[in-house]
């Protein structure tokens, strides 16, 4: 999921196409009333964005552009700051880190790095401070602030571009607290679970992850046709912060993270004994949370809808990576 507003697709798509914003406006409404309002405003504008091939992916994208869940981004910065390598553990699995400031004239951002032929670039001094570097391949994460993550697949390389006045100003997280939520509103949040529900689990189309119905025993995507699903989890809980407390809903992904375990072990979940266990260590525990509010018109009440997700107190290389 990519966490831009809707204004800021529309806008992109507008610069990137040479198309009115007015006239991209339109086309994204037209493409939700072909589908019977069953697409958000936001997935309206990636699909009209697609079809004007307009990839995000393969865009050469200023810092400022980056937004959390974008995956494949490629960037040309300058090296403001590199930080000490740290050494990390998880699980059996020991490794070194690298992470640097990079900005260019719009933002900066915090660049991880994990590979170790990259980390090596930064050892052998190949990459220093004020050297320009173009990086492709990396996937930009977070919750509260942004940090573009490069792993084995990714590249970086110095650059021969010059960039004069970059903006070394990293964005501030902004929290909002649950009263002043708004629906529809992209937001983060700092809150501690409360309740857990058991999970649900219900199908998706592979392609673009929406609900698949099903006819005659085939699973059907709207815009997919028949297609072989995969399995989604779906867990709600309470959160709250002190100043109210909201009904918050994550997926697949999330969950995994939430509960410390793989994707493919969530199933595990629908024994109800190993279940309650992982509550039992979910509750208490405080996270940021970064999604959206929504009305649930059908239990008329606001449900917070979880992008991302980050331990609040994480004793883990996040942590140890503090400037
Ligand atoms: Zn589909």
């Amino acid at each position: 999921m990519i966490q831009a507003t809707y204004q800021q697709l529309i806008e992109r798509i507008s610069r990137l196409s040479g198309l009115e914003l007015e006239e991209v406006q339109r086309r994204v409404e037209a493409k939700k009333a072909k589908l019977s309002g069953l697409i958000s405003d936001e997935g309206a504008a990636q699909v009209v964005a697609a079809e004007l091939g307009i990839s995000f992916d393969k865009q050469k994208l200023k810092i400022i552009d980056l937004l959390i869940g974008m995956k494949k981004v490629h960037v040309v910065g300058k090296v403001i700051e590199i930080y000490p390598i740290k050494k990390y553990k998880r699980g059996e699995h020991e490794g070194e880190i690298a992470s640097m400031l990079v900005a260019d004239e719009t933002s900066a951002i915090r660049v991880v790095l994990w590979d170790t032929n990259h980390i090596e670039l930064i050892k052998n001094n190949t990459i220093q401070k004020e050297k320009v570097v173009e990086i492709k391949n990396a996937d930009v994460r977070g919750t509260t602030t942004r940090e573009l993550h490069l792993n084995s697949t990714s590249e970086i390389a110095l650059s021969d571009a010059q960039i004069e006045n970059v903006k070394v100003e990293i964005e501030k997280p902004k929290l909002t607290k649950l009263i002043d939520v708004k629906n529809g509103e992209q937001v983060s949040v700092r809150g501690t679970i409360v309740q857990v529900f058991q999970p649900a689990f219900f199908s998706v189309c592979p392609e673009c992850n929406m609900k698949v119905s099903y006819e005659n025993n085939k699973a059907v995507c709207i815009r997919h046709g028949i297609v072989i699903p995969n399995k989604r989890a779906i867990l709600n809980m309470i959160i709250d912060d002190g100043t109210d407390n909201m009904r918050a809903i994550a997926f697949s992904e999330n969950i995994a993270k939430l509960l410390n375990l793989s994707e493919n072990e969530l199933t595990n979940l629908e024994n109800p004994s190993f279940f309650l266990n992982k509550k039992e260590e979910l509750l208490g525990t405080e996270w940021f949370f970064s999604g959206r509010s929504r009305k649930n018109v059908l239990f008329n009440r606001n449900e917070f809808i979880i992008n991302s997700l980050q331990e609040a107190n994480p004793e883990d290389i996040i942590k140890e990576l503090g400037q």
